[in-house]
């Protein structure tokens, strides 16, 4: 491998196995995951990227493409091969009249909100501030703004790619419009998308938080959940957690680390009529803990990012929701009663408003329908407890899938095989990304990431 001639080719940096960097370099949010390649490229520019893209094909490595490094099934990184690090192309610029910001394919949404928020804007984006925008957009993007402003991919208006054929192409809606279809939705599949232009809204203080109830009222929250979430205006986004609680200030003592139930809401509209339409989540119990308040959009953002560090044992399992049935109910406070670690949850986010609003098969994200995602979250600190939190996610999802629609969101899944990507999608979405992936990527360059394979 000419891996020398590759670096004199870029402005950026290669990490090889004997670069100090390389250990650090190799990590992805998902401590599970222990790979190692022959060469990380951490790009500067496209022109980076097209020379990282034609290294890999021409000398037939294996290529992964690393944006946050969050996904839990590892594919930003991969064992030998090579991996694209877009973690140096972070600029975001906002164009204020036109309600637009362009992110490079390294931000995370922190970067973006950081940007937007100076301008009192806003996209759809993570719950977690530290997550990456481009695998978070190309999967769907589930978020605080999704029921008033649809979901990230809904919102992508265009795309910079390099594309497996190391050219640098444009996507949006008047040149080629269907690499933009298959980018909402349809993964890291068909290039490496080195910039993002998103929509967006004048969104700035915004009314949130959660509030908390102790684990032995779970089935009674999560059925006043279900009435409250039907009759939600689309300003309102909502998600419910079976959780352990945190030793955190607004918790009360005898709360800390005990099994718990929270609420958390984003209201996006006129603050005062978001204090009259969040009165009911606030009045009933009461709750333990009430800590929703007007808030700047970027802190909402980050709220939970300490519920979510780095470096932990990930496995996790999602499927859609058509209706929250009793059932169902029953099943979820019995499950997490079995939760095996204090970072383990459930998390069931209440979809609709604007994510449905949009036509089936107008983007490549399906199940638009469904009214609600869970996420059965199995995460632990220490390896050696592996079998049992993975046995737990696993028999979780066994034990709610009669009552669920059992297809998976892409951005939640882990390895789960090829009857699994296959089965996130509608069939004639489906059949429509082999079509895309044929043109875009015959040979499968792009493979590491929930596959839409070409053949
Ligand atoms: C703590 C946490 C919170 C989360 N919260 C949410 C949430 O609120 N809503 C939600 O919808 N999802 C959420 N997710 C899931 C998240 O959307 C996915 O993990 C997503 O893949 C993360 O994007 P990334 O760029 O960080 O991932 P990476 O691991 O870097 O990449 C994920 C996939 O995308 C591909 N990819 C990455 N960058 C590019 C690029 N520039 N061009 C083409 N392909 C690329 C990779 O090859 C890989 O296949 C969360 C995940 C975590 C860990």
């Amino acid at each position: 491998m000419q891996s020398n001639a590759l670096a004199r080719e870029l402005t950026g940096v290669v990490i090889r196995p004997d670069s100090d960097e390389y250990d650090a370099a190799r990590r992805v949010w998902n401590g599970m995951i222990d790979r190692r390649p022959e060469l990380i490229v951490r790009s500067h520019t496209p022109s980076d990227v097209i020379a990282a893209v034609n290294f890999a094909r021409d000398n037939n490595l294996v290529l992964a493409v690393r944006g946050g490094g969050h996904n839990v099934a590892g594919n930003a990184v991969c064992d030998g091969g090579l991996v694209i690090d877009l973690s140096l192309m972070q600029d975001v610029s906002v164009d204020v009249e036109r309600r637009t910001a362009v992110a490079q394919g390294g931000c995370t949404w922190a970067d973006v909100d950081r940007a937007t928020h100076a301008h009192g804007l806003a996209t759809t984006g993570g719950l977690v501030s530290t997550t990456g925008i481009a695998g978070f957009t190309l999967g769907g993007g589930i978020g605080w703004l999704m029921r008033a402003y649809g979901l990230t991919c809904d919102n992508l208006r265009a795309a910079d790619v390099v594309t497996a054929d190391g050219r640098l192409v444009r996507a949006s809606s008047t040149e080629n419009a269907d690499l933009l279809w298959g980018l909402r939705g349809g993964g890291g599949n068909f290039g490496v998308v080195v910039a993002f232009e998103y929509d967006l809204h004048p969104v700035s203080t915004v009314l949130g938080g959660l509030v908390l109830h102790p684990a032995s009222r779970s089935g009674d929250v999560l059925r006043f959940f279900r009435e409250f979430a039907a009759t939600a205006p689309n300003e309102l986004t909502l998600l419910a957690a079976c959780i352990t609680a945190p030793p955190a200030p607004f918790v009360p003592t005898e709360l800390h680390f005990q099994p718990a139930i929270a609420i958390a809401a984003c209201y996006a509209g006129d603050l005062s009529e978001g204090e009259r339409q969040l009165q009911p989540l606030r009045a009933f119990g009461p709750p333990a803990a009430d800590a929703i308040g007007p808030m700047p959009y970027p802190v909402l953002q980050s709220m939970l990012d300490e519920s979510a560090p780095a470096g932990m044992q990930n496995y996790w399992k999602s499927t859609f929701v058509d209706s929250l049935s009793d059932a169902a109910i029953d099943v979820l406070v019995e499950q997490a009663a079995g939760m095996r670690s204090p970072l383990a949850a459930l998390h069931l986010h209440h979809m609709q408003g604007a994510v449905s609003r949009i036509p089936p098969g107008a983007t490549a994200f399906s199940n638009r329908d469904a009214q609600f995602v869970l996420n059965i979250v199995g995460t632990w600190p220490d390896p050696a407890n592996t079998d049992a939190n993975i046995a737990w996610v696993r028999a979780t999802y066994d034990a709610v899938a009669p009552h669920a629609a059992s297809l998976p969101y892409v951005n939640f899944m882990a390895e789960e095989g090829h009857d699994r990507v296959r089965a996130a999608y509608n069939p004639e979405t489906y059949a429509r990304l082999v079509d895309l992936k044929r043109k875009y990527d015959p040979s499968n360059l792009f493979r590491l990431n929930q596959n839409i394979r070409p053949d």
